[in-house]
Parts: structure tokens; C-alpha cells; sequence
């Protein structure tokens, strides 16, 4: 049997908040739960959006809540060779094309799940006085089926329903989609748990890891806790601040949200054993196979 690896893979355009914990704790405990490991990874690619200081505050908050990872932490920033190597390969095989499109443009076809679905001016090669801007992946007609292990069974056609994708930006910057695939391949990740407001975006990341020959991770998509409003709570719908005069009580609000069933004597109990506890009872059975939970 392969061990296991989870990962926790924070944006750090913000301080890490209470819905962020919510992503960092279920990863872990699904990781250390089966003795493996957990690995930590700094989405920081979208430059415009990192705020300074912030990676470094995610990790003094996540050492709070004793939240300990295995290995050295990984920055996307360091990457860009082996993104840079992927794009071209892709191209060279004929799955990514260079696309000469405005944002307009490329956003005048039909509505899929997530916008417009690219109009294809581009599929063919790039019309006479074009120059590229983006890169995008060319995408199939083949259902893309996520077997989620709290989620349950999520498809996509992706040419019906989201499109060629862009997988390097006009500004330059590679898209989240192709980084996350082309990392969690390179950490070696076998176990994605995360929010499940990215449930939509894994057949986009299984259609990349088939076109890049990697292995497929296992997928959990755990609700995203919302505010009474229907928000969710995070960095920028006003997020709910962690308390860090409570780090227990914080980490067990989070295991009643993912469906968990703590004790009572664990709401004044230490962050560490509170995840002692976690590891020792965690199931991913009892999490709400629901996209959002209210808070
Ligand atoms: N960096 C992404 C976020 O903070 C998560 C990426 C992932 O888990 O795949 O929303």
C-alpha cells in the first residue's frame, strides 16, 4: 500500500482564518490518522494577490495550534522552471494551445459553471496578426467522474461545461489549476482534503494529471463554513478573527463542524490534545457530505 500523504496548500493573501483551519485540520487528521504525513505548500504564485507577511503569519498560526508539519514548507514561487518545462510539453503534444484572445473575447461564448465557455478562435492556431497571450488546455468530450471520498460521485464534460481553460495568464502567471496538479504530483501527495468550494475545479486537475502521466490523489471535499448570511467565513467576506487565547476550544468548533463528535471536557482542553483526540477518532464518515455548513 502506498503511505500516505496529505497536504494543506494555504493562499497567502490574507492571514490564516477560522474557515482556513477548518482546511488544515481536516487534512491533517486525514493524513495523520492513517500514520502519514502532512506536507505544507505556499500557493503563492498569483503575485498581485500575496500580501506580505502573510505566509509568515500562516505558519506562526499554524504552529499556535500545533498544526506541525513534515518536510520544508514549499513555495510555488520556486517552481516556475518546472511549470515553465510542463506548458511547453503540453503544447508540444498538442493538448495546450497559444491563445491571442481579449478577456472579452474569450468570454463571448456560452455560459458554463463557472463563465463563459471559450469560443475556440484560438484551437486551430492563432489567427493571422494575432500574438499569444494566454495559454490554454484543450480539453475533451469525455465525462471527467470525481469519485469524492465525502462529496460522492461529481462529473463534468468539461468541453460543455467549462472549456479550454487558461493554464498560463496573459499577466504570465500560471493558473492555479496546472501549479496545484504539477505540485501535488512533485510532494507526492496521495489524499486532497480541502474546501469543497474547489470541488468544481478537480476535473479540470484529473484532466491535467491524465495529459501530464500522474497519478490521480485521493479527493475529500469538506464543507465550507458559511456565516447565518450564507457567507463564507473567510479572508474576504470579514473573516471570524481566531482567538488565540483559546487554540482547544477554536480547534474543537472545527471538529464540530466537520461532523466530528468531541467530548465536552475538550472545549477546555490544549490545542495538542485536542488533536490527540482527533487523530485518534477521526471520521471521514461522519463529515456532512454537504458544499457548505452554517456556522
Ligand atoms: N490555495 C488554495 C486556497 O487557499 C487551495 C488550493 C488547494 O487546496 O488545492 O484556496
Amino acid at each position: 500500500m502506498t503511505a500516505v500523504v496529505g497536504r494543506f496548500a494555504p493562499s497567502p493573501s490574507g492571514a490564516l482564518h477560522i474557515g482556513s483551519l477548518v482546511a488544515a485540520l481536516s487534512s491533517f487528521l486525514q493524513a495523520r490518522a492513517q500514520g502519514g504525513r502532512w506536507l505544507l505548500r505556499m500557493d503563492d504564485l498569483d503575485t498581485p494577490r500575496v500580501e506580505p507577511g502573510a505566509a509568515a503569519r500562516i505558519l506562526d498560526a499554524l504552529r499556535f495550534f500545533q498544526l506541525e508539519w513534515d518536510d520544508e514548507v514549499l513555495y510555488q514561487d520556486g517552481r516556475r522552471p518546472a511549470y515553465r518545462l510542463a506548458i511547453e510539453r503540453l503544447k508540444h503534444a498538442g493538448l495546450a494551445f497559444d491563445c491571442g484572445c481579449t478577456r472579452r473575447e474569450a468570454r463571448s461564448g456560452r455560459v458554463g459553471i463557472e463563465g463563459p465557455i471559450y469560443p475556440g478562435t484560438c484551437r486551430a492556431g492563432l489567427p493571422a496578426g494575432r500574438h499569444a497571450r494566454s495559454v490554454r488546455f484543450r480539453v475533451g468530450g469525455q465525462l471527467v467522474r470525481v469519485a469524492d471520498a465525502v462529496q460522492g460521485i461529481y462529473e463534468q464534460r468539461l468541453d460543455r461545461d467549462i472549456g479550454d481553460f487558461v493554464i498560463r495568464r496573459a499577466d504570465g502567471i500560471v493558473a492555479y489549476q496546472l501549479a496545484t496538479v504539477l505540485d501535488d504530483a512533485y510532494q507526492g501527495v496521495t489524499e486532497v482534503v480541502r474546501g469543497a468550494d474547489l470541488l468544481s475545479s478537480t476535473p479540470r486537475q484529473i484532466a491535467l494529471q491524465h495529459a501530464l502521466g500522474v497519478d490521480t490523489p485521493r479527493y475529500a471535499h469538506v464543507p465550507v463554513v458559511v456565516d447565518p448570511a450564507g457567507e463564507k467565513l473567510g479572508k474576504s467576506t470579514g473573516a471570524i478573527p481566531l482567538r488565540p487565547e483559546k487554540p482547544g476550544a477554536q480547534l474543537t468548533r472545527c471538529l464540530v463542524w466537520l461532523g466530528q463528535r468531541p467530548p465536552e471536557t475538550l472545549w477546555d482542553a490544549s490545542a495538542r490534545r485536542v488533536l490527540n483526540w482527533g487523530v485518534d477518532n477521526w471520521s471521514l464518515d461522519r463529515v456532512p457530505k454537504t458544499l457548505e455548513t452554517k456556522a
